[in-house]
């Protein structure tokens, strides 16, 4: 089932052949943003997914605003993906298999598909943060194994 993503069309795509460009905007208004999840049909403010707008083909990533003092109310794992939760502001705290793990601006949390998760925010101010699902296990060669130089000069 898809997911619902409001707030969506004050977003302007940039798109080249090869490329697809996007502004969201400064983060403290990421809440303009929501998600209705169609499992929990719940919407889920603060939350924009950008697979559709960056027609992205092998992986999904979300960038997240979680006011203070909410916790997100249940654990989840995944079938098939896993997830590197990217902590680019604020301060809380990640959950997985009843372990607490403290996590701020800079902490990156990557989660097997069978891991129960759930986060919170407990501190005083917004918690910011971007989650990518790639599929576990399916990453073939990395940056300098896949990157191929271009013979041509840079021109500005
Ligand atoms: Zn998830």
């Amino acid at each position: 089932m898809p997911i619902t993503q409001k707030g969506l069309e004050q977003i302007g795509v940039q798109k080249g052949q090869n490329f697809n460009a996007v502004n969201v905007g400064a983060l403290e208004h990421l809440d303009a943003y929501k998600a209705v999840h169609p499992k929990l049909a719940r919407e889920v403010r603060g939350k924009l997914f950008l697979k559709d707008l960056l027609d992205l083909t092998g992986m999904q990533l979300s960038m997240n605003k979680l006011p203070a003092g909410i916790s997100v109310p249940f654990y989840h794992q995944h079938s098939e993906n896993e997830e590197l939760y990217i902590f680019i502001k604020g301060k809380g705290q990640m959950q997985i298999d009843g372990q607490n793990i403290d996590v701020e601006e800079g902490s990156l949390v990557r989660i097997a598909t069978k891991g129960t998760r759930c986060w919170r925010n407990n501190s005083t101010e917004d918690l910011y943060y971007i989650v990518i699902q790639a599929k576990e296990n399916s990453l073939r060669q990395d940056t300098f194994e896949d990157g191929v130089p271009v013979d041509q000069e840079v021109k500005w």
